[in-house]
């Protein structure tokens, strides 16, 4: 029997983690990517044959942290001793049919935590997204505030729009919330709680650019979450992403499995 317990980590001890700037709203067009494309050294590589090697089996049993004194559990990485990883990607500006045949080629899950304002215009691509990895669009707000700097009121209608309405545009609601930034306070997760939104999910890994940047430690360890954004550059640094993945001997697990949405 296998334990996977999930580990709330306590605020105090992850350090900072640089966040990438949100994506500007730029559209691509171009060839289907070949990985390595970052860079002339790096080799290219079958994206198919880098998914079938990449992809996790379905967790066998699980056990979702529980609310903290009745709140959403903040959440920077899943306790598990599957050797796993996440892959979420944030914010929606940039809608690159570049990373859309990534995904598909490789089939990995990726997490959307998706910006309202911004997805609003791509709200096509994203859908497909969903569809073709059968993963559910996630709560990233309306407009990428600064959550701790507004009332339960001004957090709740970022929170409760943006989730209703990707329930009219993708077919299903929110239960995760990532806050812009990664700040946040008690008041944002009681405005989740009434948002209908059961985990605040961080992340301890980022993909700011060509390479992974780790909050602790210089490799990846089971559960980890990593961050990355709905942008320009993504399709050249999403499969270099996936090969140090598969070097380190891990596999890319969809987030809902592990976090699914609470009967
Ligand atoms: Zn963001």
């Amino acid at each position: 029997m296998i334990s996977r317990n999930f580990r709330i980590v306590a605020l105090a001890t992850v350090g900072t983690i640089l966040v990438a700037a949100c994506g500007a709203s730029v559209a691509s067009n171009g060839d289907v990517p070949e990985a390595g494309s970052a860079s002339a050294s790096a080799k290219k590589v079958n994206l198919e044959d880098l998914g079938s090697e990449l992809r996790a089996a379905r967790p066998e049993s699980i056990n979702p942290p529980s609310s903290e004194g009745g709140l959403p559990p903040v959440l920077r990485s899943i306790k598990t001793d599957d050797k796993v990883v996440f892959i979420t990607i944030d914010d929606g500006g940039t809608a690159d049919p570049k990373v859309t045949e990534i995904i598909r080629k490789t089939g990995i899950p990726v997490t959307p935590f998706m910006t309202e304002n911004v997805t609003r215009s791509n709200k096509a691509y994203f859908k497909e997204i969903s569809e073709m990895t059968g993963q559910i669009v996630q709560n990233h707000t309306v407009d990428h505030p600064q959550m701790p700097t507004l009332s339960l009121a001004g957090q709740e209608k970022q929170l409760c729009q943006a989730s209703k309405n990707y329930a009219e545009w993708f077919g299903a609601n929110p239960w995760m919330v990532r806050p812009p930034y990664g700040e946040f306070n008690d008041t944002t997760r009681e405005a989740s709680k009434a948002c209908g939104l059961s985990y605040v999910v961080l992340w301890n890994v980022s993909l700011p650019a060509a390479f992974l940047r780790y909050a602790q430690g210089d490799k990846l360890k089971p559960g980890d979450i990593i961050l990355t954004h709905w942008r320009p550059d993504l399709y050249k640094h999403l499969p270099r992403a996936l090969k140090d993945i598969k070097r380190q001997g891990f596999k890319v697990a969809a987030l809902q499995d592990y976090l699914p949405a609470p009967v």
